[in-house]
């Protein structure tokens, strides 16, 4: 049902669509089910000509811009499919949707990724707030055609999708052309949406996204494995630099607890990612094993600590490997 919409006076569409039903009646005792049919066609495009016309054409002029301003309106709120279909006035309104997230970069996620990425990433428990009005558990109980803005729009994004295009037809494994993508994004922020997509829609796109991170050592940070100043649904490799073997496979719950009992600061240096500068060389936090794993060290919180990327090389360069003499060094070479 392809038809432009007609942007009228609500008032106006409100009378005429009660005048379509209300000639209808007749229809219901003597039409033939074709002529019924065909009699509720005028009212179908007469209730989308109301809909669209609840939003001011000076506002917004086009489905797509209604869409936008329905769900900017309603920022962090879960809107469902229906609704678009409503205040856009037509039925391909998710095509619409995907073109305001792929060409304009408006972070708006569907209920399938939404519980997909989250069911994956919130470990920790799911009462966490996203915003004052929102929870992760409203998240995960949206339904396949639910909608929700979650941010800002990001100009690089259309960028970025086009890497993304690429990258989805090359011939290997999920998990390495996550990375690859991940890869050509270094310190960016990527969205969920974007790492399914590369994904080619395989619904262990957050689970290989987490096993770069806790495998395989690739500082992919995320909201809930110990980046807490990031959005929800937000991705971003902070370096391009593997953690080196011994320091890999840390549990995500193990990370968490060990940053936050380092305050997210370096132990030698105090310096934690929100003070990043381009001169810096300090980009990112890493944890370091004591005891080396493949010497026996564990995995248990006391064997590990946060330290910045700068420091983290000195301490390997030093070949420490015992409690003592890293708390030795620590006292004689660092500021805190
Ligand atoms: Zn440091
Ligand atoms: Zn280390």
């Amino acid at each position: 049902m392809a038809r432009r919409v007609k942007i009228g006076d609500p008032a106006q569409l409100q009378q005429q669509l009660i005048k379509l039903l209300n000639d209808f009646e007749k229809r219901l005792d003597d039409g033939d089910l074709r002529d019924q049919v065909k009699a509720l066609v005028p009212a179908v495009y007469v209730l989308r000509d109301l809909g669209s016309s609840l939003i001011p054409e000076v506002q917004a002029s086009s489905a797509r811009d209604r869409i936008l301003y329905y769900l900017k309106k309603y920022k962090f709120t879960v809107i469902s499919g229906d609704e678009l279909a409503v205040v856009s006035g037509i039925s391909e309104y998710a095509r619409r949707v995907r073109e305001l997230r792929v060409e304009y970069g408006w972070p708006i996620y569907s209920g399938m990724t939404a519980r997909e990425m989250l069911g994956e990433e919130t470990e920790k428990g799911t009462a966490d707030l996203i915003t004052p009005q929102l929870s992760t558990s409203d998240m995960l109980s949206m339904s396949t055609d639910d909608y929700i803005l979650v941010g800002e729009q990001d100009r690089d994004a259309a960028h970025r999708w086009n890497i993304a295009n690429d990258i989805r037809k090359l011939d290997i494994s999920i998990r390495d052309r996550l990375l690859q993508y991940l890869r050509s994004n270094v310190g960016k922020s990527v969205t969920g949406e974007e790492l399914k997509y590369v994904a080619k829609g395989a619904q262990s796109w957050p689970r290989r996204t987490r096993e770069l991170r806790t495998e395989e050592g690739w500082p992919v940070a995320t909201r809930n494995s110990g980046r807490p100043d990031l959005p929800v649904g937000v991705y971003v490799l902070e370096a391009d630099r593997q953690a080196a073997p011994h320091d890999r496979k840390i549990p995500d719950p193990v990370r968490v607890n060990v940053l936050e009992r380092d305050n997210f600061k370096c132990r030698c240096c105090g310096w934690n990612p929100s003070e990043q500068k381009p001169e810096d060389p300090r980009t990112l936090l890493e944890l370091h094993h004591i005891k080396h794993h493949a010497e026996g060290g564990s995995n248990e919180e006391d064997n590990i600590i946060t330290l910045c990327n700068v420091h983290h090389d000195d301490v390997h360069r030093q070949k420490i490997n015992t409690n003592s003499d890293l708390y030795q060094w620590l006292e004689e070479n660092c500021s805190t």
